[in-house]
């Protein structure tokens, strides 16, 4: 991401060291903890706070989006272009959807309708983001869960849980 290391390149070590780490994480959507682990294993000498102040920072200066999936933390996301989340419910893991037709144009008149696109916003609507969240399974639980235990197949590693108690 060109701009990023531009504006990279103009930011205070600190803020570096977090967008290197954010770079590192990119595609995962890192909470602050896993970013703040990772700066700190490099430089313990920033402190978590610090790595958490400078998050806030990075999103308020548009390079950094802080995605909220309703799990209770805040994810970061240097994908800073309109798009969706899928959200596994079983693991949490969250991976990037495009969506076409987002945001919706700010007047109809701006582009051709297509059929099952978005509508054109309220009149008047100043759009500031899009959060947009698609719930289900991630291929590897939906796999674990189709397969019976009793099957025994795809299920080895999970089994030990389950036969517990
Ligand atoms: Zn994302």
């Amino acid at each position: 991401m060109a701009t990023l290391r531009e504006a990279g390149r103009r930011l205070t070590p600190q803020r570096q060291a977090v967008l290197e780490a954010l770079e590192q994480l990119d595609g995962r959507h890192p909470a602050a903890p896993q970013v703040a682990e990772l700066v700190r294993r490099r430089q313990p000498m920033i402190s978590e706070a610090t790595v958490y102040k400078i998050l806030s920072e990075l999103v308020e200066l548009g390079l950094l989006s802080a995605v909220d999936v309703h799990d209770g933390r805040l994810h970061y996301d240097l994908n800073t272009t309109p798009h969706a989340h899928a959200v596994c419910r079983s693991c949490g893991r969250i991976a990037d959807v495009p969506v076409g037709g987002w945001p919706p144009a700010r007047r109809a008149a701006e582009r051709r309708p297509v059929p099952g696109d978005a509508g054109p916003l309220p009149a008047g609507f100043r759009l500031e983001a899009v959060e947009l969240v698609l719930r289900g399974l991630c291929a590897g639980c939906a796999r674990r869960e189709a397969v019976a235990p009793e099957d025994g197949e795809g299920v080895a590693r999970e089994s030990a849980e389950a036969t517990s108690s």
